[in-house]
């Protein structure tokens, strides 16, 4: 049978998910974790069952083939070979990549390049491609990029208001992030609607440690609340979203701080939930922490939910009209209180939530039949997203390669 590997490798750290194709069955799931750092272990969960040990983990090859011999000796694979394709979700893809791609010197080297734009994501997926491409050299290798999904974006909604030479020599511009889960969940709530997605004004709404909305217009990404960098948009679990960048000197001033890279880590670390609420960066500590009358907690609740508010009415706005919104990530798919506020703040919108199916937090509708606006929670499968990508490729390939034989 063959098997398709997706990764995830950042700077100390290595998600993986084992597919059975056709059947996109999950065989195993898990995480290397702590490479270079004391304490790493590996996590395997296969078959309901867990195997966990922790070990020295010097570096990302050690890495891999600790994985690739686990794999054989929990017999999840025969050998190696049966490892038909290796997936790599990449943060950013910059203006390069508009879709997943077969894995060449040139891909790797684009990556590099777009270091500069992820400086702790880039380098570490392809630290963990390369090692794969070492290990499993006859394996298909594809990137699939967070960015990707936004090369939709129209000019008027990427383009800050900045002299324009900065875009055109500096690609300074909106390239959002999320965008294989927000294509996912998008394309899930299409088929749950019924309804072709070119058809449907769709807000979807990842919610996790790191947050982002996307307006989805005509089955395509209209508009994202990540730009330049995933600091901005909505509040997050320790980043700030949106701030006036004139507070960062204005701070920088005020504390004493010489590198600009410091008050980025302060609102890239230190903000979001944790900064405000002083508790947690964890929805759940702060809804529990607001729940026992924490003043901090309550504002940071509150100023999480406003945030998603205003860019859902931006987007109303923008898309000129809108069918659905979806929920999806730790906190969109797990957090039944997050969701009734966001819903309950749009009812004037025509936002109906059936509170039975919210709570339930299911696959599917949480709205009323008669919801002017439909709300669905949507659980994210970026691994899945990714593998489908591959069976794509593998299928172009197939053609590409029956068009140049000879006719007979
Ligand atoms: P990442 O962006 O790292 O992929 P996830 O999508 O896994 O993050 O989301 C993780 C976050 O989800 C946690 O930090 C936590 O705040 C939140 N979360 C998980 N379960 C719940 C819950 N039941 N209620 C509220 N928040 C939750």
């Amino acid at each position: 049978m063959e098997k398709t590997l997706i990764i995830n490798s950042g700077s100390s750290s290595l998600k993986f998910k084992l597919f059975a194709i056709p059947t996109e069955d999950v065989l195993a799931s898990g995480l290397i974790d702590r490479i270079s750092i004391k304490g790493s272990s590996v996590t395997v969960k296969y078959n309901g069952q867990k195997y966990h040990q922790e070990l020295p983990i010097p570096d990302h090859a050690f890495a891999v083939d600790l994985l690739l011999k686990l794999l054989v000796e929990l017999h999840l694979i025969k050998d190696l070979n049966e490892i038909t394709a290796v997936g790599h979700r990449v943060v950013a893809g910059g203006e390069y990549f508009d879709h997943s791609v077969v894995i060449d010197d040139d891909v790797i080297q684009k990556i590099a390049e777009l270091s500069d734009l992820a400086r702790l994501h880039n380098p570490a997926n392809l630290l963990g491609i390369k090692v794969f491409k070492k290990l499993l050299p006859n394996a298909l290798a594809v990137a699939s990029f967070d960015t990707a999904y936004h090369h939709s974006i129209p000019e008027k909604n990427y383009l800050y208001s900045v002299p324009f030479e900065w875009y055109e020599k500096y690609g300074v511009r909106r390239y959002g992030a999320h965008g294989i889960s927000h294509r996912y969940v998008a394309r899930q709530a299409a088929s749950l609607m019924n309804k072709p997605l070119k058809e449907l004004k769709l807000i979807t709404c990842h919610l996790g440690a790191g947050s982002s909305l996307c307006a989805v217009k005509d089955g395509k990404s209209f508009d994202t609340t990540m730009g330049f960098t995933p600091l901005t948009g909505v509040t997050m679990a320790t980043r700030s979203g949106d701030v006036d960048v004139e507070l960062v000197t204005y701070m920088m001033k005020k504390l004493n701080i010489t590198d600009p890279e410091e008050m980025i880590s302060i609102l890239t670390r230190h903000s979001g939930l944790l900064g405000i609420s002083g508790i947690s960066s964890d929805m759940r500590d702060v809804i529990a922490a607001k729940d026992a009358g924490n003043k901090r907690a309550q504002i940071a609740v509150t100023l999480f939910v406003k945030n998603i508010v205003r860019y859902i009415g931006q987007y109303y706005a923008e898309m000129k009209g809108l069918d659905g919104i979806v929920f999806t990530a730790g906190i969109g798919e797990n957090s039944d209180v997050i969701r009734k506020l966001v819903c309950d703040e749009l009812e004037f919108m025509g936002v109906k939530l059936d509170d039975t199916l919210n709570s339930k937090g299911e696959e599917g509708f949480i709205t009323k039949p008669d919801s002017k606006i439909a709300a669905l929670l949507v659980p994210t499968d970026e691994e899945l997203m990714i593998s489908r990508d591959i069976e794509v490729i593998k299928l172009q390939e197939q053609k590409e390669i029956s068009s140049k034989k000879p006719l007979l």
